[in-house]
């Protein structure tokens, strides 16, 4: 890698690539959808898309429409699906980009229906139907199947929406419930048949249950964390899945001090020094999404050493204890990255600040700069 910037995340997009392959052979579908949203997890959904259908992805996911239409205005042609929507959401531009709209609820049917005959297009809406089977968030309830999937069926005969796909979400709570939503939704499927609906997909797992449980597969897969080169699971590690991390988290020192025992470090001094030592000062804070759980827990690697932040993240900055190492103003420091170089990992930081990888990687910004390699070239901008 190149010499590092003030703040930075690195985002190996051969990694991504690599990734969806190594998946996309464990996970036999016929279709494998990237999921996307959130700005890819925080690693930049533009060029993490086109990384993954690089790898044999041939859907994407988003939770945003408006996520779905900007990869549509950049130029990405593949099928995608968008699932969360605001109460008033415009579904006019999603149905002229062609993108499918995940539908949650009647109203929605209607709101679809209606923005089709406002927006004049030619095609019929694409139109996925979202089932609740379990997670108690949006989707048709039970109840309401045989009514939403017959007023569906007519709108598509009469050419107003496309009924592509049907699908639903797993809580990943235990086998059991996984095992009972998957029932529920093989009812959902039934009576989606009952109604005439005959859609392309079916689909129902996510990273998790896509790798463990192959009854919920269907025809296919929606895989997000995973492609970032991260495991949905506490029992194995994405490189125990073959995978490789895809984000490294970069900096450069912005102060170094030298300093006697007993000497208080960052707000509230939680942090005294234990004898005369070096203190390093990292130039990322709660502003970036570095979160102050961290605080005199998460490891930091400078100069080939793993250290632990001393004291308190503060908005901007945390200081790292160094003991007698030497480093200098301007060296790199990684705050996670591959565990193969001896970076610590995205799933160090989460364990040390009581959360999952998915919550560390999305929430960063601030003042990072994002960079690429890998892929088609480089780029860089900031989150
Ligand atoms: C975020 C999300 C996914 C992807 O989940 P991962 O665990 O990251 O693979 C799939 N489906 C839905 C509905 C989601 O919201």
């Amino acid at each position: 890698m190149s010499e590092p910037l003030f703040r930075e995340a690195v985002i190996d997009l051969d990694a991504i690539t690599h990734n969806t392959r190594v998946l996309r052979s464990r996970i036999p579908t016929q279709h494998f959808m990237a999921v996307v949203k959130a700005d890819a997890y925080g690693h930049g959904a533009l060029e993490c898309a086109r990384a993954a259908l690089a790898g044999g992805a041939d859907w994407l996911g988003l939770a945003d429409l408006g996520e779905a239409v900007a990869l549509r205005s950049a130029g990405v042609a593949a099928p995608m699906l968008a699932w969360l929507h605001a109460p008033d959401a415009d579904f006019a531009p999603a149905i002229e980009a062609g993108i499918d709209i995940g539908v949650s609820s009647r109203a929605q049917l209607e709101q679809v229906a209606e923005a089709h005959a406002r927006s004049g297009a030619q095609r019929p809406a694409r139109v996925q139907l979202k089932l609740e089977t379990g997670l108690s968030r949006n989707g048709l309830a039970p109840s309401d199947w045989f009514g939403a999937f017959a007023e569906a069926r007519v709108l598509e005969i009469d050419g107003i929406i496309a009924v592509t796909g049907v699908f639903s979400h797993v809580s990943n709570a235990s086998a059991e419930d996984d095992a009972a939503a998957l029932a529920l939704f093989r009812e959902g499927l039934e009576a989606a048949h009952t109604a005439r609906l005959s859609p392309e997909v079916v689909h129902l797992a996510a990273s998790a249950a896509a790798l463990r449980e192959p009854d919920t597969r269907f025809n296919l897969v929606r895989v997000g964390i995973a492609i970032y080169g991260l495991s949905p699971f506490a029992d194995e590690s994405g490189a125990e899945l073959g995978l490789r991390p895809a984000m490294t988290l970069r900096g450069r020192l912005a102060a170094v001090r030298r300093v006697p025992t007993g000497k208080g470090v960052s707000y509230d001094y939680t942090y005294r020094t234990a004898q005369e030592t070096t203190l390093a000062l990292v130039p990322l804070g709660y502003a970036e999404g570095i979160p102050r759980h961290a605080s005199s827990k998460a490891p930091v690697w400078i100069g080939g050493e793993v250290f632990r932040i001393s004291g308190r993240v503060a908005m901007d900055q945390f200081v790292v204890d160094v003991g007698d190492a030497e480093v200098a103003v301007g060296d790199e420091v990684v705050l996670f990255g591959d565990a193969e170089a001896g970076y610590p990992t995205v799933d160090d930081w989460a364990s040390e600040c009581e959360t999952i990888n998915y919550e560390i990687v999305t929430r960063l910004g601030g003042r990072i700069v994002r960079t690429y390699v890998g892929g088609e070239g480089t780029a860089s901008h900031g989150l």
